[in-house]
């Protein structure tokens, strides 16, 4: 159930219809627009009785929400979520290019992966420090330290941090030392991670799963969201098909579905998707193309040598002829290309 503020409706009517939701042992959540605020509410097993809360002051109309997904989905929030970090804006008019290491290996390859990402005109640095590998005998990630190289490399770059959080031991010092949690694939349904990432104040990056639904994907949004996180974006980054050229298949088809659906903005991941770099430029365009709100993409300054993903990672020549080739495709698809800080 949707409930539709009067234009002028004051915070007390707001308020006062909140506290009556909550009156119902149900959650209300107020959701401000451009013109009026609407109230959504979760948590009924049935419909909510309408009677109740019609007759509040402010209220102008009550609408049901027909999708599972009420939170995530158009039809509570039918405007853009834009997500701010610093200064940058994800899911506006900006196209933003976060870039860096599958993992942080060492300073010096993150620092000078940092800096051939700033360096070419990348928004954001990823990099794994926890990382969640298919066998327990590969590097499994620097941990701790390797949160702390990439304040580091923030520190040199100005670049913010998006890094993964893999479970909710280690989530309390990825929470501080980044900008953007990273939910991996893997732990598309991991509940309990999902909810601490849902009491969390930063946004969370949710990359869905190698075999997800849209259902699914956007169910998993609406547990970060339900616990009160509004900043959750959502990534495509392969699905599990019958390529056998490919690591994953790009479903580049759930990007203007997922654009319709829901309000969240969406981020691509060709490298995980495509598994080799040479598909990687490519891929990053489509996705541009196809009205994605961001890109992620893996760079090394020597695949060869890398720990993890190494056959996927872009080199710093190829990131800048990314970039290079940005500069055209995304003014194309009516964005501004976001450029370093
Ligand atoms: C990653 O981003 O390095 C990663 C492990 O991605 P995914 O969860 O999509 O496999
Ligand atoms: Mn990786």
């Amino acid at each position: 159930m949707l409930i539709v503020m009067k234009q002028n409706a004051t915070e007390q009517e707001v308020e006062c219809v909140c506290e009556s939701i909550r009156g119902m042992g149900l959650t209300p959540h107020p959701i401000p627009g451009s013109h009026r605020v609407a109230i959504g509410i979760t948590g009924n097993t049935g419909p909510v009785d309408p009677e109740a809360l019609s007759s509040l002051e402010g209220v102008t109309e009550l609408i049901h929400v027909t999708q599972p997904y009420k939170l995530t989905g158009r039809e509570m929030k039918p405007e853009d979520t834009v997500i701010e970090i610093g200064d940058i804006r994800i899911g506006g008019d900006e196209l933003v290019v976060i870039a860096g290491p599958c993992g942080v290996e060492t300073v010096d390859q993150t620092m000078t992966t940092a800096r051939a990402v700033a360096g070419s005109g990348g928004a954001m640095l990823r990099g794994g420090a926890f990382k969640p590998r298919t066998s327990p005998y590969s590097f499994q990630g620097l941990g701790r330290e390797g949160l702390k190289i990439l304040g580091q490399a923030r520190e040199e770059t100005g670049l913010p941090i998006v890094s993964e959080v893999v479970d909710t031991e280690s989530f309390d010092a990825v929470e501080e030392a980044v900008d953007v949690l990273q939910i991996g694939s893997r732990n598309m349904q991991n509940y309990s991670l999902l909810k601490r990432a849902g009491r969390s104040k930063k946004p969370v990056l949710l990359k869905r799963w190698m075999s997800g639904t849209l259902k699914e994907f956007l169910l998993a949004a609406e547990y970060i969201m339900s616990e009160g996180n509004p900043n959750v974006m959502l990534c495509e980054r392969g699905i599990r098909a019958f390529s056998d050229y490919s690591r994953f298949t790009l479903d580049i088809t759930i990007v203007p579905e997922l654009k319709q659906l829901s309000h969240l903005p969406i981020i691509v991941d060709p490298s995980h998707a495509a598994g080799r770099r040479e598909l990687v430029i490519p891929l990053a365009k489509a996705a541009v193309a196809a009205g994605a709100d961001g890109i992620i993409v893996e760079v090394h300054p020597n695949p060869e040598l890398a720990l993890s993903d190494g056959p996927q990672a872009l080199t710093p020549d190829m990131f800048a002829e990314l970039m290079d080739e940005l500069r055209i495709t995304v003014p194309a698809a009516h964005r501004r290309l976001r450029s370093a800080p």
